[in-house]
């Protein structure tokens, strides 16, 4: 009984210096702002007059579990990890999660101009969804619900093409015109949608995409042509046996190339190489944005880690 008394006193007490602070914090805003008496009577003006700063910070940590002062230290810690976190994939240290900043801006559905600690919000509601501490923090653990999801998106059925279900494409759709006659193959769906896309991203000025008079793109334009299409299991295996060491995000065992629904598109730099500095250039072509942001109307999902590579999951 003595104790809770106790409690309670202190309570008070501790309510009181609560009130008194904030009476004071209140007068020395109005005396730093030095406001005539009549516009502070005012409540609403009172109160930006006195504490914007706080307003501010509330607002932003609207919709989210933590404080927003846990958010500025996750923004900090991930301002490192964005391009030190050590993560494996296809058997291989990686560094960091920078290269996919377009693809996870896309997942957390942030708007361009999205802060660090709106990212980190983001990141935290994302955590919420997965069952996992809502810290803010994107690392290795959070990271990689992320990639599984990426991953979880493309196509399940890998069941190779049956020769029915393939076309010829033609040489001019192909990055390397040379490109022998059974290295065109596309599934049909597939290569409709790829028309359809390429159509649209023709008709985007910004990506200045050259083209024929027919609505082709021309013979000098790199940018959107066909690497890689249809392969087949012989085709692949021999791959496999001139770059033993591609590993499995190399050159896949089981590849979705093998159902003619996989295409490798150019996107820049060297066409098909997974080095870092090769992703960075990618990922930041106009064409690989536009894709990002407009395939999937075409009923094309990418694979995070290769930026070249698009599957029609339709
Ligand atoms: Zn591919």
């Amino acid at each position: 009984m003595k104790t809770l008394r106790f409690r309670i006193v202190q309570l008070l007490s501790g309510l009181v210096v609560i009130a008194g602070v904030a009476v004071l914090a209140e007068r020395s805003s109005r005396g730093q702002a030095q406001q005539p008496r009549s516009e502070t009577n005012s409540p609403a003006k009172a109160e930006q007059l006195v504490k914007p700063t706080i307003l501010t910070t509330d607002r932003a940590s609207a919709n989210t579990a933590a404080p927003a002062p846990l958010f500025a230290e996750a923004a900090s810690q991930n301002s490192s990890l964005h391009t030190d976190l050590i993560w494996t994939f296809g058997k291989k240290e990686q560094h960091g999660w920078y290269l996919y900043d377009l693809l996870l801006g896309q997942t957390l559905n942030l708007k361009p101009e999205a802060s660090a600690n709106d990212f980190a919000s983001a990141i935290a509601n994302w955590q919420r969804q997965q069952g996992l501490n809502a810290n803010g923090v994107l690392d290795e653990n959070s990271w990689m619900t992320i990639v599984a999801a990426w991953q979880n998106n493309r196509l399940k059925d890998k069941t190779p093409a049956t020769p029915d279900q393939l076309l010829l494409a033609p040489s001019s759709d192909f990055y390397d015109p040379e490109r022998l006659p059974e290295l065109r193959q596309v599934e049909k769906s597939t290569y409709a949608a790829y028309k359809a896309l390429v159509a649209a991203a023709m008709a985007d000025p910004s990506l200045k995409l050259a083209h024929t008079s027919k609505g082709e793109l021309a013979p000098a334009e790199k940018f959107f042509k066909i690497v890689s299409s249809y392969r087949s299991k012989e085709y692949q295996e021999e791959l496999r046996r001139k770059a033993p060491n591609a590993g499995s995000a190399g050159l896949a065992v089981n590849s979705p190339h093998f159902t003619g629904r996989a295409l490798d598109l150019y996107v820049g730099g060297d066409p098909v190489d997974t080095r870092d500095s090769n992703r960075a250039i990618q990922v930041n072509t106009p064409a690989y944005k536009w894709l990002v942001r407009n395939a999937a109307r075409f009923g094309f999902r990418p694979y995070f880690y290769e930026p070249w590579h698009w599957e029609y999951v339709k």
